[in-house]
């Protein structure tokens, strides 16, 4: 079996368990589930171009300047039309009622209309603005076209990642409640029984980094008794971090042991169901992703 295969069906178990034990979710997972498996299969098999680290500045990082504040982390020379065609493929198989847009958008891609290199040519100034004003003269929706461009960042970021986490030797000096590669807040934390270390996990590159408990991630005020977490009934191992002062919270997981394989975003998925009581109570998440929010 190729590493990409057995990887595959590793996320399809772990896709089978999180639909068993979280039923409510079943038809979200259903439509993620063949999008993230393809992301994970894509991370580990496509080639990607080497980038130069070494102007990656350690006293920056410790000032709070994550990787992605200091150098572009995608390559004009990645793979985009490919990622993006396989992508569109899974997307569809998840999500059918987005096929017309989404075939729509492929054409213009493998057509060579919509240049992805020029999308993720990042002024690190400027955001994307060029960029999204070009979908827009294209014609396409920019709900599905930012979906899919937030889809292969992943990929490429999610690469990057390791990489740099590999160069940096972890992340021990790193002290904020954002990413140090990619500079996003987290979408899910997850805490150790033993020595209950709290880890936070991003997204938008899948870099997972420790980060205090005693403190909120998003306006680092630190814990007080105005510093909740709200819990469902009979469920001691999933929970929200609830921040009076900056109304945010993080869905939070409580992990005892390490029984089976986990997917923090497959998981982050899952639980939606306390994203629902969270915002229904007034507080925001810390970082939006495409499951998390509901109107
Ligand atoms: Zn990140
Ligand atoms: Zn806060």
């Amino acid at each position: 079996m190729t590493s990409a295969s057995r990887e595959t069906s590793d996320m399809d178990q772990i896709i089978e368990r999180a639909m068993e034990q979280n039923p409510q979710s079943r038809d979200l997972l259903k439509a993620f589930g063949p999008i993230i498996a393809r992301q994970r299969q894509l991370t580990a098999s496509s080639k990607l171009p080497q980038v130069d680290y070494s102007s990656i500045d350690r006293e920056k990082l410790k000032a709070g300047i994550p990787v992605g504040g200091q150098i572009n982390l995608f390559s004009p020379d990645d793979p985009f039309t490919e990622i993006a065609l396989s992508l569109a493929a899974s997307v569809k198989e998840g999500m059918p009622k987005l096929t017309e847009g989404i075939d729509r958008l492929s054409d213009l891609i493998s057509g060579g209309k919509l240049q992805l290199a020029d999308y993720f040519k990042r002024d690190l100034s400027n955001e994307n603005k060029t960029a999204d004003s070009r979908i827009e003269y294209l014609n396409i929706s920019p709900s599905n076209a930012s979906f899919l461009m937030s889809l292969i960042a992943r990929v490429i970021l999610e690469r990057r990642a390791h990489e740099i986490t590999e160069i940096m030797g972890g992340w021990l000096t790193w002290e904020k409640g954002y990413c140090p590669v990619c500079g996003e807040f987290p979408s899910i934390a997850l805490i150790e029984e033993e020595g209950g270390k709290r880890f936070l996990h991003c997204s938008s590159c899948g870099q997972d980094w420790r980060f205090t408990r005693v403190v909120c991630p998003y306006c680092e005020k630190e814990a007080s008794r105005e510093m909740n977490y709200y819990y469902v009934e009979n469920k001691t191992q999933e929970s929200a971090f609830v921040c009076e002062e900056c109304r945010k919270y993080l869905i939070t997981l409580y992990r005892a042991g390490r029984l089976h394989a986990r997917d923090m975003d497959i998981s982050a998925i899952s639980l939606v169901h306390l994203d629902m009581i969270m915002q229904g109570k007034g507080y925001e998440p810390m970082t939006s992703c495409a499951w998390n929010i509901l109107e």
